[in-house]
């Protein structure tokens, strides 16, 4: 192989890697040079996905089954992760659900599984790893919001109130752990193309296009050069910022 990449000699734990973005974060990681542990819900998926990146780049990739939902499963699997590492230099906070449905007749339970994936799973990650992150002397943490935390959406209070949350708390966070040089970063996606936005119907998404300047929507890997760009050197001067990466949606 050969040749430096831009995350060499790195770890990275990134959430929510079976599919989509994570998967792409997780994969140009690895393509860069660096560990990743790639997280998902359920073990099938994220060892299909490491299986894949490793097919690519031997022996990068590896697949932790955790619920981000759960701080005595992100507390365990942690462990695990930091024991197979030693350390962790990069968290991506990625895993993401959806319950749509109008406000009005939304149920407290929708309300709780979108706010304890999305914004208390961050939460219970940055926990599992902090002690670690504040001991590497670049670390990075990255939270992949949405532009939906910054518009809002009709149909998706539960989910805008998650994202809107992640971004207050990256921004908490980056002032909290700025002594120690980490930087803590959010991500705010447009519409891209994985199984989230699959459920769109042909017309939903024909009206999504009409509002994006550039025309259609966004891939993974958009995403991921995003995420490249904050975990690498030259983002070192950059915390508490949103970058949002949507085509031009927001401006
Ligand atoms: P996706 O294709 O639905 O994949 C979601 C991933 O999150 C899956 O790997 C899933 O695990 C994992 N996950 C869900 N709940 C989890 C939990 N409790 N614990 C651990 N992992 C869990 O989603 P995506 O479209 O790639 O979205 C990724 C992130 O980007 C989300 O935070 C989403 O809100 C955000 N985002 C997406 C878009 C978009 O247009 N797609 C736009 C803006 C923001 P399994 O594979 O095991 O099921």
């Amino acid at each position: 192989m050969g040749g430096m990449g831009l995350l060499e000699d790195r770890v990275a734990v990134v959430t929510g890697a079976g599919r989509g973005i994570g998967r792409a974060i997780a994969e140009v990681f690895a393509s860069e040079g660096a560990m990743v542990a790639v997280v998902s819900r359920s073990l099938a998926s994220c060892q299909a996905a490491a299986d894949q990146i490793n097919s690519r780049f031997a022996g990068k990739a590896r697949a932790f089954a955790m619920d981000v939902a759960d701080s005595g499963s992100t507390s365990v699997v942690g462990k695990e992760i930091l024991e197979a590492y030693g350390k962790v230099d990069i968290l991506v906070n990625n895993a993401g659900v959806t319950r749509d449905g109008l406000a009005l007749r939304m149920s407290e339970e929708d309300w709780d599984v979108v706010l304890d994936t999305n914004l208390k799973g961050a939460f219970n990650c940055v926990k599992a790893f902090q002690r670690s992150l504040l001991k590497q002397p670049a670390a990075r943490i990255i939270n992949i919001s949405s532009v939906v935390g910054l518009m809002g959406n009709a149909g998706q209070a539960n989910y805008a109130a998650s994202k809107a949350g992640l971004i207050g708390f990256t921004k908490a966070l980056a002032r909290e752990f700025s002594s120690r040089g980490v930087t803590v970063n959010a991500i705010a996606p447009g519409f891209i193309t994985t199984d989230m936005t699959d459920v769109l119907t042909g017309e939903q998404k024909e009206a999504i296009t009409r509002n994006i300047p550039l025309g259609k929507l966004g891939e993974p890997g958009d995403i991921a050069a995003a995420a490249l760009f904050l975990a690498g050197g030259g983002a070192s001067y950059i915390t508490g910022q949103v970058l949002t990466v949507d085509g031009g949606m927001v401006m």
